[in-house]
């Protein structure tokens, strides 16, 4: 008998298992032994700055990413950040950054006091194209940020044969793609994230690997560049108290490394767990007239950070309300171009201030609950729910 309101509400809850866009307290529960007996070393060895929990991370993930250097460091946006203080650009120096993505990407570039250069994306992957760069180069570009928006892979071949052929570096932001596969023509498998010069990602809780607070981390093969990156990211020194540049402090702190350490031997399942769902969601939504399903670039995998649709005739809106009446969450990631947000606007970054498949995306996408512990039931009565609304109207 329940005794108090709290001990109702909790009852309630545990009845009625609500649909959530991420799950991440029954992932825990599949290895809270093992969570919890990692962190609870770190609290015991008092090793919380840089301690070999985050050495065996750093290891960890060369591993996964086969790639020569991981920089890890305080969340994904700061590893942005430091990806672009390391190429020793020079203020009003131009980058080329997608329209249609987090805030996160053109950020830090207007932060460092470069230009951001906001170019339009393809309308079925959502991701900018050799093609859409193209025309947006100028004698001031210096670097492409390609974002992997959504878990799939942007067509980087293209792109890094552009790049070369234009000597500009390729930041690649990897936050939501991480674990990605990306073949090149030539038959060569390579992780997103290692397709161009420095890689970035984020462990934020609900990316794909996602620590329990902040975290983030930058990747390399160049061995010169990995050493400005280290240095920058630890406040410009290499020698203790002997700054050779203005750097900042971004640490992946023990703590967050001993979780995801628990984490990245799972991150393949977590991933192929993601792709099922996908896979349920594209036959038991396929043929519902103007729903479009993400599209998949035949040259990678898609590890679906988010499932997102697209919903034509004005009817995005009516269609989340409708799904939120019925107990099922969906996002929409995003709702602004990035040239519309207000801290963009009168900059040199808002030099662009329309793109039309941008525009059209903030007005179509949704996301629908996605993460790796859906179970088939709870899919099943999503789809329902999406197949109603178009019954309905
Ligand atoms: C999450 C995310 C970031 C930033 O990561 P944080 O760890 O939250 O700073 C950057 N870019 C994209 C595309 C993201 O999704």
């Amino acid at each position: 008998m329940p005794t108090s309101p709290d001990a109702a509400g909790r009852a309630r809850t545990s009845a009625v298992q609500p649909i959530q866009m991420v799950d991440l307290k029954t992932q825990y529960e599949q290895m809270q032994e093992e969570v919890d007996g990692a962190v609870l070393d770190v609290i015991r060895s008092g090793a919380f700055i840089n301690g070999p929990a985050v050495k065996d991370f750093q290891s960890g993930l060369q591993d996964f990413l086969r790639c020569k250097h991981v920089i890890p460091c305080a969340n994904g946006t700061d590893a942005l950040q430091i990806a672009l203080m390391a190429l020793g650009l020079k203020p009003g120096d131009e980058v080329i950054v997608p329209a249609f993505t987090y805030v996160a990407s053109a950020e830090v570039i207007a932060l460092l006091g470069l230009r951001p250069v906001m170019v339009d994306v393809d309308p079925f992957t959502f991701n900018v194209t050799a093609e859409l760069i193209e025309p947006a180069i100028t004698d001031r570009t210096k670097a492409i940020i390609p974002v992997h928006l959504f878990g799939q892979s942007c067509d980087m071949e293209p792109i890094v044969k552009l790049a070369q052929r234009h000597d500009l570096y390729i930041v690649e932001d990897n936050a939501q793609a991480i674990g990605a596969e990306y073949t090149f023509s030539d038959g060569r498998v390579a992780r997103t994230g290692t397709l161009g010069d420095i890689g970035c990602t984020s462990f934020y809780p609900s990316k794909n690997l996602g620590a329990y607070g902040d975290g983030g981390a930058i990747n390399t093969d160049d061995d010169a560049l990995a050493d400005r990156l280290r240095t920058v990211a630890n406040h410009g020194q290499n020698r203790r108290y002997y700054h050779d540049v203005v750097g900042c402090n971004s640490r992946l702190d023990s703590v967050q490394a001993a979780i995801l350490n628990c984490k990245l031997p799972r991150l393949e399942q977590y991933n192929d767990r993601r792709q099922a769902a996908a896979r349920y969601y594209d036959e038991h939504l396929a043929g519902l007239p103007g729903l479009l399903p993400p599209a998949r670039l035949p040259s990678s995998t898609h590890v679906y950070h988010q499932y997102t649709l697209r919903i034509d005739g004005d009817r995005r809106d009516a269609l989340q309300q409708h799904l939120q009446a019925a107990g099922v969450p969906s996002m929409v990631y995003y709702p602004v171009p990035l040239y519309d947000q207000n801290a963009f606007r009168g900059t040199a970054a808002n030099a662009i201030d329309f793109l039309p498949v941008t525009d059209t995306l903030c007005k179509e996408v949704i996301s629908l609950p996605m993460h790796s512990e859906l179970e088939e039931e709870t899919l099943a009565y999503i789809c329902a729910m999406v197949r109603s609304f178009f019954r309905e109207v």
